[in-house]
């Protein structure tokens, strides 16, 4: 649908989504602008001037005569603005600062939550963004807001469920706590949807394609972009997909739950199976207990990455189990593409590719009709960390994306 028809010419939200059309196409004309939009060159001519005005896009060169003069091509200016995106992690902090277009400027990892207290973590947070800043030389005044990616649950109601060692996580609004240590406007989602997002604005995806993003950290979680926007239901909580029923009558899951596709195939699980076998815990000095499971994990997947046959075997179990479910959210969805990302999918993600490829070639019902791309994640392990960034900058830059949900409302970022 174009965006004339969409939003309506004198919308406030058309100058935002022709920004967007500018953001996906990388370098555009205003014949084609037009075009897209459905737009009149007036109206693209007039929301242009207003953009590079505010300093966002910049003219940079013609393109092809198509008989007249050669027009002139526009681009966002790419370094008018930065945006920040923090992934909190159990075993690491991740930053990351992105230019407008969510391409990577710098980062910085960290040690992660741990057991320390939330009010710790977000001020060891602010000073190490304030050395992020100095590091990368980026006035604050350019920067545009800060995203944060965790697993969360109720984001609606101001808490995380950010970890599963520090209890104070569960009523600790950190989206309040952090915009007052740094005085950046800042949003949050949870880690699946951010890495959605970040794969849209990396990876220079149009909005119409419908992908969803598979994220596995500790557990799963499904991020889902539909129509250049993250689908959120009721309670900003789409994408549960760890507890997709597998096994009725499989193991109990701690959500009240059998047979979830997390009491089976997540790294808790995974760890769980590699200890039963004496030999393969002695071989990869597998520590044991709850606080090493996310060591465990990597110890295998890296073994299995290296074909190491028994830890294979494992990881190929998990990866039955998260195929079965991706090809029931390919039924359900009908979707294009498929992106795999989170620290989860860092050493053997190419078996967890290979078995959703397969599974879906073989039985989706649409696959006669079109085939679904599955893949990793182009920004790999940062994904959620550049895609909290990309949350930033759509939140500022291309509101009418924006879910119409409450959980995400913020004041308004300055525009220097
Ligand atoms: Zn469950």
């Amino acid at each position: 649908m174009s965006v004339a028809r969409r939003l309506g010419p004198s919308s406030e939200n058309t100058r935002s989504a022709v920004l967007d059309l500018i953001r996906s196409s990388g370098t555009v004309s205003r014949i084609e602008l037009a075009e897209m939009s459905g737009l009149t060159a007036t109206s693209i001519t007039r929301i242009i001037k207003s953009l590079i005005d505010a300093g966002l896009v910049v003219e940079t060169g013609y393109g092809d005569s198509t008989g007249g003069k050669r027009p002139s091509l526009i681009e966002l200016n790419l370094l008018a603005r930065y945006a920040v995106g923090v992934s909190l992690d159990d075993a690491r902090l991740t930053y990351v600062v992105t230019d407008l277009g969510g391409n990577l400027v710098g980062q910085l990892v960290t040690p992660g939550i741990d057991k320390s207290p939330p009010s710790d973590v977000v001020t060891r947070m602010a000073e190490e963004l304030d050395e992020l800043f100095r590091d990368l030389d980026i006035p604050r005044a350019s920067v545009v807001g800060v995203g944060v990616a965790g697993a969360g649950l109720d984001i609606r109601a101001g808490a995380e469920r950010l970890s599963l060692t520090a209890d104070e996580w569960e009523s600790f609004a950190v989206q309040e706590a952090l915009e007052l240590s740094t005085g950046l406007p800042t949003v949050r989602d949870n880690d699946a949807a951010c890495a959605a997002l970040g794969q849209f604005w990396a990876g220079r995806m149009p909005a119409t394609d419908d992908f969803a993003t598979l994220f596995m950290s500790n557990g799963f979680g499904l991020g889902l972009m539909t129509g250049g926007s993250l689908s959120r239901g009721s309670s900003s909580n789409v994408g549960e997909i760890g507890h997709m029923v597998l096994e009725i009558d499989g193991p109990d899951c701690w959500c009240g739950s059998r047979g979830c596709l997390e009491i089976l195939a997540a790294p808790r699980a995974i760890v769980a199976i590699a200890l039963t076998d004496e030999g393969l815990a002695s071989d990869l000095a597998l520590a044991g207990g709850d606080r090493n499971v996310r060591h465990d994990f990597d110890a295998v997947a890296r073994a299995a990455g290296r074909g190491e046959p028994r830890s294979l075997a494992i990881i190929e179990r998990s990866a039955r189990y998260v195929a079965a479910a991706m090809l029931s959210v390919v039924n359900v969805l009908d979707l294009d593409r498929i992106y795999l990302a989170g620290p989860g999918f860092a050493d053997a993600g190419a078996i967890y590719v290979r078995h959703i490829r397969e599974t879906i070639a073989r039985l989706a019902r649409t696959r006669a009709v079109h085939g679904v791309a599955v893949e990793l994640s182009d920004p790999g392990l940062d994904a959620a960390a550049l895609g909290a960034a990309s949350l930033a900058l759509q939140h500022v830059l291309t509101p009418h994306t924006r879910s119409t949900r409450p959980a995400l409302d913020v004041a308004a970022a300055p525009r220097a």
